[in-house]
């Protein structure tokens, strides 16, 4: 190995402050620690007694870089975390491979109205998501705002036309082609950054998720590393050459004070003065839940009702909005790559994970100190499917010429890696045992191979355990304090042949709370998951209630102000959930004696006596929103052709073009791939048929509807 395992041994105590993870400056503890460093790669300054006043961050990126002596900034706009890992990598290969100093920046930690200050042999990377209806993802907005703006204001006051001639940028958009407004966060900013006078460096990169979001990143980077060398005159000698650099540094605490470390929760703890919690996507809300199961087809998938109490919190939601759940790995998971890295003895050991620089990097990438068995169950996504740069960066350390030259195939031949890596959904732990030539569904003899792997090369190749979004199937006027979320389990086998079965995280998650707080138990074998939580925070000892991390998102997803206008929902399978949340809503409303216009709702599942979700609320419901509100149904399993919502759309489409023609709205809820492309091929041949305007025409009137809110998505 090049760098030893881990790169310190922290042999002083940590302990007198808070430890806090987002408390930077209260991080060590006293002058009197010692601390033993076997590498130069991270060193720790233990004398940081003095508390200084926490001074407001530097919003001028161009004062940054100059500070800290940076050449490229990379800025990321990312909702899950993918932009944000692009952007870590790139930050990597400018300063390893081509020697140019470079910092990764959250994009809405900076004012980038200060760009057009920017010295003229600087490079602005954005690594820009398009979420939703083709909107910036929450951290990019003001950026957007900025840069949308007619006449946005930058720094120097004598603006003109083109205020950012000076700028040099590089982009790459993630987008998925199932969305219409495929990538246009990358696309937008490249056009208005080159309408504002900026040149970019090498071609726009586009990435489909809905493809191979990694694959297209790789392929672009092939001629976006030779125009950024010739643009800044520098080459792959630029870079010292050495050892690898390390952009964590992992330090295994030897003496720590147990009350400070942390078990797997995912924000800092508070310290008794800050009375009032803001539960957000950074600090979720541990809520109490209770389950039940709405479905149980007799195969192999089972739906839950999840009704999550959020009484007695800040939390707030409105019908339409989202539940994020933050799930655990399951334990066959967790050891096995524990067990793969040499790490099963020491999974309690006490951890401190930091970027050794703070600013090219995160600097705790997730709570610290924690344990490795933390980090493998809450905070790193060990089930994802290992890129192939991270698979080449751990070539080096394959214990044998086989492994590695087996390693190194599936690292540098993309058929190979499809093949063996993508396609037969492997995690990393599953891709290490399988160049070991262990296939078995345990790390037995593969145990230890990977053991000379540095710890931080993993916090490194592993992308961050992301929250799972849920679309809220109540209503907050009926049940203010109560979300509820309607999940069906994933499981599937990649390939028959292999006979292996991949488990969805969370919602195998949720569905052992369900079985263990419920005692359900359906004959077959689950990987297990440990449901205690952090410190025993989630279940109670007998079992008798639990809880888990959640927190709210806001959505677009919402119900005409005006009540009494029309309105029409296409929800098949789980799409159904917000749905129960409208049609209740409206039934509410109906019962205030409020005018309700009529509600149609499409639902369709496979059988109407498997897995017709909520069959037993709906009637009510239905009677009570009165005539002209109905639910109709396709079940597909049940007729020699497969009926699917769209065909039952179709035969009500005269029905449903003249609520359109009363002002009525659409909404579509569920798969993005099919069934929402379908659906809206539908509602522009209602347009034609009975509309009689031309293919053009009709395309132009349902954009409109989007356009002004009266065509709503989704999807998923
Ligand atoms: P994961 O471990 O995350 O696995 C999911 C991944 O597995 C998928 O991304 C896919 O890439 C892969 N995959 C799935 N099937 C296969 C296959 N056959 N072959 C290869 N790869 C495969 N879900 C609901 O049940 N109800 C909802 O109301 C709901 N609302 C949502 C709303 C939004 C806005 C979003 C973004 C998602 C919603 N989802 C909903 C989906 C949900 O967030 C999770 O993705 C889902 O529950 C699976 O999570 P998991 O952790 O169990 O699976």
């Amino acid at each position: 190995p090049l760098v030893a395992r881990l790169d310190l041994i922290l042999l002083g105590t940590i302990g007198l402050g808070a430890i806090a993870w987002y408390a930077r400056s209260k991080f060590f503890g006293t002058s009197s620690d010692k601390t033993t460093s076997t590498s130069s790669s991270a060193t720790i300054n233990s004398n940081t007694t003095s508390k200084p006043a926490p001074s407001k961050p530097e919003r001028n990126f161009v004062k940054v870089m100059q500070q800290q002596g940076r050449r490229c900034i990379i800025f990321y706009g990312s909702q899950t975390g993918t932009a944000e890992d692009y952007a870590s990598r790139l930050a990597k290969e400018c300063s390893q491979k081509y020697g140019v100093s470079a910092m990764v920046a959250d994009i809405e930690l900076y004012d980038l109205s200060y760009m057009d200050t920017l010295p003229d042999d600087h490079v602005v990377f954005f690594i820009m998501a398009t979420y939703g209806e083709g909107e910036p993802t929450d951290n990019a907005v003001d950026f957007w705002e900025l840069l949308t703006n007619d006449a946005p204001e930058f720094s120097a006051s004598d603006s003109t036309d083109t205020p950012l001639e000076n700028v040099r940028y590089i982009v790459f958009g993630l987008g998925n082609k199932t969305y219409e407004h495929y990538n246009s966060v990358g696309r937008t900013v490249d056009k208005h950054m080159q309408q504002f006078g900026a040149q970019r460096i090498g071609e726009r990169g586009e990435g489909d998720d809905d493809g191979s979001l990694e694959e297209d990143f790789l392929t672009w980077q092939e001629t976006m590393w030779p125009a950024f060398c010739q643009a800044l005159g520098v080459d792959e000698n630029s870079a010292q050459s050495g050892p690898r650099q390390a952009t964590f540094g992992v330090e295994e605490l030897v003496t720590f004070d147990e009350a400070l470390v942390y078990h797997g929760e995912i924000a800092e703890r508070l310290n008794s003065q800050q009375a009032k919690v803001v539960y957000d996507a950074k600090r979720p809300y541990n809520a109490p839940i209770v389950t039940r199961e709405v479905f149980q087809d007799g195969g192999d998938r089972h739906c839950l009702h999840v009704d999550i109490d959020i009484s007695g919190t800040n939390l707030t939601y409105q019908t339409g909005d989202h539940v994020a759940v933050w799930p655990t790995n399951n334990d066959v998971e967790v050891h096995r790559l524990a067990s793969v890295l040499g790490l099963s003895e020491k999974l309690d050991t006490v951890v401190l994970v930091k970027a050794v620089d703070p600013a090219a990097s995160k600097q705790y990438p997730f709570p610290a100190p924690t344990t490795y068995r933390a980090i493998f169950r809450h905070y790193i996504d060990v089930c994802a499917i290992p890129s192939r740069q991270a698979l080449t960066s751990l070539v080096d350390y394959a214990p044998t010429e086989e492994s590695k030259a087996t390693l190194l195939k599936l690292a540098s031949d993309k058929d190979e890696y499809r093949h063996a890596v993508s396609d037969a959904v492997r995690n990393l732990g599953e891709v290490l045992q399988y160049v070991m030539g262990d296939t078995s569904a345990s790390a037995t003899t593969s145990a230890s191979s990977f053991a000379s792997v540095p710890f931080d090369l993993i916090v490194e190749c592993v992308s961050r355990l992301q929250p799972r979004y849920y679309s809220i199937s109540s209503s907050s006027k009926e049940h203010p304090t109560l979300i509820s979320a309607t999940a069906v389990t994933l499981e599937y086998k990649p390939d028959a042949s292999l006979e292996r079965t991949v488990y969805g995280v969370n919602t195998n998650y949720l569905w052992q709370i369900h079985s263990k707080v419920n005692q359900v138990d359906d004959g077959r074998s689950y990987p297990l998951y440990s449901l205690d939580g952090p410190r025993g925070a989630l279940l109670a000892p007998d079992a008798s209630h639990v809880k888990i991390p959640i927190h709210v998102r806001r959505s677009q997803f919402k119900l005409p102000r005006n009540s009494s206008v029309p309105v029409i929902m296409v929800g098949p399978g789980t799409g159904v959930a917000p749905f129960r949340g409208f049609v209740r809503e409206r039934a509410l409303q109906k019962k205030d004696g409020k005018s309700v216009g009529p509600t149609t709702l499409f639902f369709g599942c496979r059988h109407s006596q498997k897995d017709f979700l909520y069959a037993d609320e709906w009637p009510a419901l239905f009677d009570t929103l009165g005539e002209g509100s109905q639910m109709i149904t396709a079940f597909s399993r049940e007729t020699d052709q497969k009926v699917y919502v769209q065909h039952r759309l179709q035969e009500h489409g005269q029905q449903m073009w003249d609520y359109l023609q009363q002002g009525g709205y659409i909404y579509v809820c569920g798969d993005a791939k099919n069934m929402a492309r379908d659906v809206q091929h539908t509602f522009v041949s209602f347009a034609q048929i009975y509309g009689g305007k031309d293919e053009d025409a009709a395309n132009a009137y349902i954009k409109q509807l989007r356009t002004s809110g009266r065509y709503q998505e989704d999807v998923w």
